[in-house]
C-alpha cells in the first residue's frame, strides 16, 4: 500500500477512535421513579401525582443536559411505563452511563430536597452490590451534585445527603434496589415533599421544575466534568416539546411568576471548564487540516509521478 495512504488510513481512524472515546464519556442515565415492583406512584397528594412529576422534570433535565452536551438514555419512554428498580439499573448499566440520576418525591411530615446514595453493599435476589468503586463514585456524585443545587438557591430546603440506609427500602437492604445492581455511580433524588403543600405547589409549577432541572443539570456537569463534544454546548432555542410539557403542568401549577435563576448555569461557553470541549474540537480540526494536506500531497506526488513516466 502507498505510505501516503497509509497515514492517510490510520489518521483517519485515529479521529473516529478519538470521536468516539469522548462521546462515551458523557452518557448520563435519567431514572424517572415509578411505576414499579415498590408504588405505582400514582397516589393522588395536594393535586400531585409522584409518577408525573418524576416523569416531567425527568423531561425537563434531558433537555438541558442535552444542550450542555451530554448524551442521555432514559430508563422509561412513557410516564406510566412499568420498569423494575433492577432494569432500572441494568439500563444505565448498559448504556456505559456515567452516572444514573434516579428522580423521585418524597412523602411523609418533612420538607425540602434530599440526595441519597450507597455508602455500603446490600442485598437483592442474592445479588450483592454495588462495588467498592460505584460507592465511592456515587458518595462524590451525590456531594458535587447537592453543593451545585444548594448554590442555585430553589425554593426547596436543603436537606444534604444521606445513604440508602436511611430510606425505608434501603434500611432493609443495606442499598436501595437500583443501586444494588448499578455498576455506574448513582444518586437518588427525592426532589421534594408532595405531602408538604408549599414543596408540592413549588414542584407543580413550571418555574419550580425548570429550576429543579437546571440545577440537577448544573451539578451533573459539575461532577461530570465539561462535556466531551466537540459540537455540545448551548443554544438559546428551547426544544418545542419541552415548552408544550410546561404548558401541561403550568395549568396545574401556582403559577408564581420568578424568573428560573439557574437556567444558563448549565449551559453555555462561559461555563469554567469547557476550555476542554474546544480545545479537542481545535484539536480534531488540525488532525483533519493534516489528513488533507497530506492527501493532497499524495495525489500531486502521484500526478507527478505518472506524468514523469510518460515523458
Ligand atoms: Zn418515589
Amino acid at each position: 500500500m502507498h505510505r501516503w495512504l497509509r497515514i492517510l488510513l490510520v489518521g483517519t481512524t485515529v479521529v473516529v477512535v478519538w470521536a468516539n472515546a469522548a462521546r462515551a464519556a458523557s452518557v448520563v442515565c435519567i431514572d424517572p421513579g415509578h411505576p414499579s415492583e415498590t408504588s405505582s406512584g400514582d397516589a393522588l397528594q395536594n393535586g400531585l401525582r409522584e409518577v408525573e412529576v418524576n416523569w416531567q422534570v425527568a423531561i425537563c433535565l434531558a433537555e438541558d443536559l442535552r444542550q450542555a452536551g451530554m448524551e442521555v438514555v432514559m430508563t422509561k419512554s412513557a410516564a406510566r411505563e412499568y420498569v423494575t428498580n433492577r432494569r432500572r439499573a441494568e439500563i444505565a448499566n448498559a448504556a456505559g452511563a456515567a452516572l444514573m440520576i434516579r428522580l423521585h418525591c418524597d412523602t411523609g411530615a418533612g420538607t425540602g430536597i434530599t440526595f441519597y446514595f450507597p455508602d455500603r453493599q446490600g442485598v437483592k435476589e442474592g445479588v450483592k452490590g454495588p462495588s467498592q468503586s460505584v460507592i465511592s463514585r456515587s458518595r462524590e456524585a451525590a456531594e458535587r451534585i447537592r453543593s451545585a443545587v444548594a448554590a442555585q438557591g430553589l425554593a426547596l430546603r436543603d436537606n444534604g445527603v444521606k445513604p440508602d440506609t436511611a430510606t425505608a427500602v434501603g434500611s432493609k437492604q443495606g442499598a436501595l434496589t437500583g443501586s444494588i445492581f448499578a455498576k455506574v455511580p448513582v444518586v437518588t433524588v427525592e426532589m421534594g415533599f408532595l405531602t408538604n403543600l408549599r414543596d408540592a405547589r413549588y414542584l407543580a409549577s413550571e418555574t419550580g421544575q425548570s429550576q429543579v432541572s437546571a440545577a440537577l443539570a448544573a451539578g451533573i456537569v459539575r461532577f461530570l466534568g465539561p462535556p466531551t463534544h466537540a459540537d455540545g454546548g448551548a443554544g438559546p432555542n428551547r426544544n418545542p416539546a419541552r415548552s408544550r410539557v410546561l404548558e401541561d403542568v403550568g395549568a396545574r401549577g401556582d403559577g408564581t411568576a420568578r424568573q428560573p435563576p439557574g437556567r444558563d448555569a448549565a449551559q453555555g461557553p462561559q461555563q469554567p471548564g469547557n476550555e476542554g470541549a474546544s480545545s479537542r474540537a481545535v484539536a480534531v480540526g488540525l488532525v483533519v487540516f493534516l489528513l488533507s494536506f497530506a492527501a493532497m500531497v499524495w495525489a500531486w506526488r502521484r500526478a507527478s509521478a505518472s506524468s514523469g513516466r510518460r515523458r
